[in-house]
């Protein structure tokens, strides 16, 4: 340590969701001392909000929904603050499915599959929770196989499309779990997630930046150094101060009491070299047990709104024998309606698309989703789109993806903090990957920011 390191009580890493509701915490606990360190020009990590100034739309690159109420401390926290939208304008893998030439399926065989995969999700989340050591097919997508299989010699017409739409809701669940098939996912940490009850989708007024600039307001900016790159964790384990964590990043030295590492689980894999000593054992394998593919999202402005009020949006039912697409084509389930902006529609590719779409320039995406909507929805002519708004979240080398899935059941050990030898609490781990029951969401993140703070404030008062 050189006479230039910075002393503080507790260094937060990330100023995400996580960091913030940890700093929020500490503050309201009567923990000032506190500095968070990120990494980033900007705060708020994977939530991030664009105004678009011309139309005043509203784009939300990240999280855009707060899933549930009930038991749901973020919602708590969005509506004390007046935030929730009250009408609810949500369009999500809704609308017309469509074939290829532009035939739609009917609504009700549309809405028979929807429930069927449904019903079998569920089934597969009692078996996970009521079986833990049974003998269960070992990932979802063996699960839905064997299940795909016999509703499928139970039927006898629609054959094709019903296969078809099968396919179509396997590709919506790749991007709402965030991975790259379904088969990465583990069936017995499948029932681990609970869902708050409550609306699915509540909506924040202004986009979700308003909850981290609401968060901010109980957290003085001087608190926070942007641009801050953390790329070292000493744990210094000195008996004459009782531990100590040295954290290096590219904007000084600090000496702290106490860490929060709040980076993405992706982050933290692959960077976890930075941690001095390395990380012991059961860390390594519990954080072994969680992945993180990338979801993106495509926003298109047409010239015009070429689509009738009560549309809902455009969805791709592909078949999937055909291999002259596009590769990143069969990772996108189709064009949703925008609700914020009159002449926008929304596309989300997961799975190995996400990456791909990454590599394109957006005249090669504009083109590319043109081309494809006008094959499949051949009623009208589609009017050239004039701009693009799309993210990169895998690329992001500060996030590395979109939000963790389960590869194994969660070992618990990784929300313990790291003690010093004299049982202080040195370096504890926070993020929507370490919630429990609440993974790969905002609401899950912002808990576990609280929840590891609150270890810390136990441990002072002697309760812990
Ligand atoms: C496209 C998309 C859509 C989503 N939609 C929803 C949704 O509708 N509802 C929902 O509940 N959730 C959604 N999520 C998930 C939600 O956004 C995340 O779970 C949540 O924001 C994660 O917060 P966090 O604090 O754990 O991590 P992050 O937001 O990743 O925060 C970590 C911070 O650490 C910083 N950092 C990283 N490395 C370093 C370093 N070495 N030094 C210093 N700083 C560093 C990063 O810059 C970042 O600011 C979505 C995510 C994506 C990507």
């Amino acid at each position: 340590m050189d006479s230039s390191t910075s002393l503080c009580d507790v260094i937060i890493i990330g100023a995400g969701l996580a960091g913030l509701s940890a700093a929020s915490y500490l503050i309201e606990n009567g923990v000032f001392d506190i500095l968070i360190l990120e990494g980033d020009n900007r705060v708020g990590g994977r939530v991030q909000t664009f105004v678009d100034n011309s139309s005043e739309a509203v784009f939300d690159f990240g999280a855009q929904w707060i899933h549930g109420s009930t038991d749901n401390s973020l919602w708590k926290f969005a509506k004390g603050k007046n935030l929730i939208e009250e009408e609810i304008r949500t369009y999500d893998g809704e609308g017309l499915f469509l074939r290829e030439g532009g035939r739609e399926i009917s609504e009700t065989l549309v809405s028979e599959v929807k429930e069927v995969v449904n019903s079998w999700l569920e089934e597969c989340c009692s078996f996970s929770r009521s079986h833990g050591n049974g003998i269960i097919p070992s990932s979802v997508l063996e699960y839905l196989e064997e299940k795909k299989q016999n509703y499928l010699e139970s039927c006898d017409n629609n054959l094709d499309d019903r296969e078809a739409l099968l396919q179509w809701n396997i590709r919506y669940q790749i991007i709402d779990n965030a991975c790259f098939s379904m088969e990465e996912l583990c069936s017995k940490a499948w029932g681990e997630y609970k869902e708050c009850e409550g609306e699915y989708c509540n909506t924040i007024k202004g986009g979700f930046m308003k909850i981290v600039e609401n968060l901010l307001e109980s957290v003085p900016e001087e608190n926070i150094i942007k641009n801050s790159k953390v790329f070292s964790i000493q744990l210094v384990d000195d008996l004459n101060i009782n531990g100590a964590v040295l954290v290096k990043s590219t904007s000084g030295y600090y000496l702290a009491n106490h860490v929060i590492y709040t980076p993405s689980i992706s982050c933290l894999k692959t960077n976890c070299d930075i941690f001095v000593p390395s990380l012991e054992n059961p860390i390594l394998k519990g954080i072994s047990h969680i992945s993180m593919g990338s979801i993106n999202k495509i926003f298109l402005i047409f010239q015009d709104k070429f689509w009738d009020d009560d549309t809902k949006g455009f969805q791709i039912v592909f078949d999937d024998t055909n291999g002259n697409e596009k590769e990143w084509y069969h990772d996108l389930t189709g064009f949703d309606i925008f609700p914020f902006h009159r002449n926008c529609l929304v596309a989300w590719v997961g799975g190995h698309g996400a990456l791909l779409t990454e590599k394109l320039d957006c005249q090669t995406l504009k083109s590319d989703c043109h081309n494809l909507l006008q094959r499949f929805y051949l009623k009208r002519h589609i009017p050239p789109i004039e701009t693009i708004h799309r993210t990169k979240w895998h690329s992001n080398s500060l996030i590395k993806g979109a939000y963790s899935y389960r590869t194994a059941p969660f070992d618990m050990c990784l929300q313990d903090p790291i003690w010093s030898k004299e049982d202080k609490p040195l370096l504890l781990f926070a993020g929507e990957a370490y919630s429990y029951s609440h993974y790969a969401t905002a609401h899950g993140a912002y808990e576990s920011g609280r929840d590891q703070a609150s270890k810390l404030v136990k441990w002072r008062k002697g309760i812990l």
